[in-house]
């Protein structure tokens, strides 16, 4: 929560500097406590993050990147941050990383894509596919822990060392953590490698598609 009420004061301090502010004073913001609560709907949380400017990744993204598929999944997808291809579109998981992972999920778990809910650590796209800063990340944590709070998948794969960590706390490497189950409040995370690493790293799909088939035995 302290993270979100940092990020709404940084939104109303760019709101200032819109309007001509180059100074302001701290006590300006201590009257009116925000409102805290992001929504309870999925849509209208959709809707929020798609007007959000809480963190510099909003200066040059094209579109928002919200997640999509079906709101009542059992299995949810996190990865790190749209690409290029997801950036022009608003969509997650459409360039070449997400037609892997749409072959993944279908041939190995064999279900439908639309059946899982596909989203990332942060909603916008970094400049030049740069891994998010801490800050970003943490920035649009709360949009993420609210679908997940939404959603209730009973499984969330984190995809790629970026998404574990922001999801578990833990700085290990991916390769030491992968296709272990990590109890989390709610759903069993289950970190794997990220389908842009695996487009560079053939060798590791055999680890992914264990990973998946343990994914499937859960299921
Ligand atoms: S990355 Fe998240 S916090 Fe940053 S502007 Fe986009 S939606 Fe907002």
């Amino acid at each position: 929560m302290k993270n979100l009420k940092n990020a709404l004061l940084l939104k109303q301090l760019y709101l200032l500097k819109q309007l001509g502010y180059s100074y302001t004073s701290v006590s300006t913001f201590q009257e009116d406590e925000p409102d805290l609560t992001l929504p309870n709907s999925l849509e209208k949380l959709k809707k929020q993050a798609l007007e959000c400017h809480l963190c510099d990744l909003s200066k040059s993204r094209t579109k928002v990147v919200f997640g999509e598929g079906n709101t009542e999944a059992d299995i949810m997808f996190v990865g790190e941050a749209p690409g290029a291809t997801e950036d022009s579109s608003g969509k997650p998981f459409i360039g070449r990383s997400g037609e892997l992972l749409t072959k993944m999920i279908e041939n190995v778990l064999l279900i439908p894509r639309s059946e899982v809910y596909l989203s990332n650590i942060v909603k916008c796209r970094p400049r030049d596919n740069a891994e998010p800063t801490a800050t970003e990340a943490h920035t649009c944590h709360p949009y993420l822990v609210k679908q997940i709070a939404l959603i209730k998948p009973k499984i969330v794969v984190a995809l790629g060392a970026t998404a574990y960590h922001y999801l578990s706390g833990d700085d290990s490497a991916i390769s030491k953590v992968r296709g272990s189950l990590y109890k989390q409040q709610g759903y069993t995370l289950v970190p794997t490698y990220h389908p842009s690493y695996l487009l560079r790293n053939p060798s590791a799909k055999k680890e992914v598609f264990e990973d998946l088939k343990m994914i499937r035995g859960l299921m």
